[in-house]
């Protein structure tokens, strides 16, 4: 993972120098470095939320402006977890507590911020900001209790992977399209998500999202 490159290509999408077309590659680049939905999803988020057709190659550069601020918002956020669990395994190591277990697994997945919180689909992810996604799903991996629901949209709704190699990750949240971390969910849960009929790949349109986000913003609040 190459750090300075992402702050290099930040620094370009800032760049007024620079045409809007150069600015908004640069924020491509950026995703590769950093992509929590992966790349795909990350970008549709982003130009979503931003007001920026995905697609278009001339786009307002303030909105490139707000797009990465919120990317840049999510991986401090998410650097600074990096760290702590780097201060831990170490401090553990050396008290001799040691016991590698599902969060060191999900670790090694999703390590320097890449498909941290993968979505199945590219148009089909939360609505929320990033952020705020990352907070509570690190805060649910962090607790190891094992849930019946979504912890970004609070949906109890899963169905299988359509694509069979990533199956074994876990289901995907039938509301908010993330795939959910098996290691998150009770036995039970996982059992009814493999009877669905495999899905949630379909494209749906960017409002679709919004009622997830609305119960997203309840879940918080309480
Ligand atoms: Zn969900």
């Amino acid at each position: 993972m190459n750090m300075a490159g992402f702050r290099a290509f930040a620094a370009q999408v800032r760049d007024p120098r620079l045409l809007a077309t150069r600015r908004r590659t640069a924020l491509r680049k950026c995703l590769e470095r950093f992509a929590p939905y992966g790349h795909r999803a990350t970008w549709h988020h982003l130009c979503t939320r931003a007001g920026i057709a995905p697609q278009d190659r001339d786009p307002d550069p303030a909105r490139l402006l707000a797009a990465l601020a919120e990317l840049e918002e999510a991986r401090t956020l998410w650097l600074a977890y990096e760290a702590e669990c780097v201060a831990r395994r170490r401090r553990e190591k050396r008290d001799g507590i040691r016991q590698p277990g599902a969060l060191d697994a999900w670790h090694r997945r999703t390590w320097g911020g890449c498909e941290i919180v993968p979505c199945a689909a590219p148009h089909r992810h939360p609505a929320a900001p990033l952020a705020a996604v990352l907070r509570t799903v690190i805060a649910a991996m962090e607790s190891g209790r094992p849930r019946n629901d979504c912890p970004v949209c609070g949906s109890p709704r899963f169905r299988p992977l359509t694509d069979t190699d990533r199956r074994a990750a876990g289901p995907v949240c039938a509301d908010c399209g993330v795939i959910t971390p098996a290691a998150l969910l009770t036995r039970d849960t996982l059992a009814a998500a493999r009877r669905e009929a495999p899905g949630a790949g379909t494209v749906a349109p960017a409002g679709a999202t919004a009622g997830p986000g609305a119960r997203f913003g309840a879940s918080m609040a309480a």
